[in-house]
């Protein structure tokens, strides 16, 4: 299996670049973001609960996001292996993770991270609110609120695959083609 982590601040173009990365390998694409939107929604318990973290650009509690990862990887029965987009965010959701994936006898291949500039991804976040109907896309605030979780609870999640061997940063700045065939590299080699 190749199971890999797309990893990044919000707004570096993760899910862009998962949607083709996916075609590319045969992978199964599992955005945590996505998961949770779609139970808002569909206005589910998980939806309703979700729905007050995401709308001040909070990170959801630890305990509901494993769960839900953990439901999300059983749908799937035998695949070619994962693109994991916006998980793990947090420590403890990386050693989850881990440990999740060594009881089906698999592991993490890689880190793969798109590396982008703070000011720039303001900016890509903001014109994409203009489209995307994403309420946390479209208030600076929220935004700000985002980076700070990213900057505080997140970004420690590079030295833990380092640690591991397993860190791999990629320059996502250029166009998405150009991106697209930097992160293959990566993945050809995972
Ligand atoms: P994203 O689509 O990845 O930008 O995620 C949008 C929002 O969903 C985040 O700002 C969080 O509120 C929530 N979220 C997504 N993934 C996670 C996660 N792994 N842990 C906690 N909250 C998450």
């Amino acid at each position: 299996m190749k199971n890999i982590v797309l990893f990044g601040p919000p707004g570096a173009g993760k899910g862009t670049q998962a949607t083709s990365l996916k075609k590319k390998y045969n992978l199964i694409h599992i955005s945590t973001g996505d998961v949770f939107r779609f139970n808002i929604k569909n206005e589910t318990e998980l939806g309703l609960l979700a729905k007050k973290y995401m709308d001040e650009g909070d990170l959801v509690p630890d305990e509901v996001t494993i769960k839900m990862l953990k439901a999300e990887v059983e749908k799937n029965g035998d695949v070619n292996g994962f693109i994991f987009d916006g998980f793990p965010r947090t420590t403890s959701q990386a050693i989850a993770l881990d440990a999740f994936l060594t009881k089906k006898g698999t592991k993490i291949n890689g880190m793969v991270a798109l590396e982008v500039a703070e000011d720039l991804l303001v900016e890509r976040l903001l014109e994409r609110g203009k489209t995307s109907g994403r309420t946390d896309d479209t208030d600076e605030v929220k935004i700000r609120n985002r980076f700070n979780e990213y900057k505080t609870k997140t970004a420690v999640l590079k030295e833990y695959y380092q640690a591991q061997g397993n860190y791999f940063g990629v320059d996502g700045v250029g166009s998405i083609d150009d991106i697209t065939d930097r992160l293959a590299e990566v993945f050809d080699k995972l």
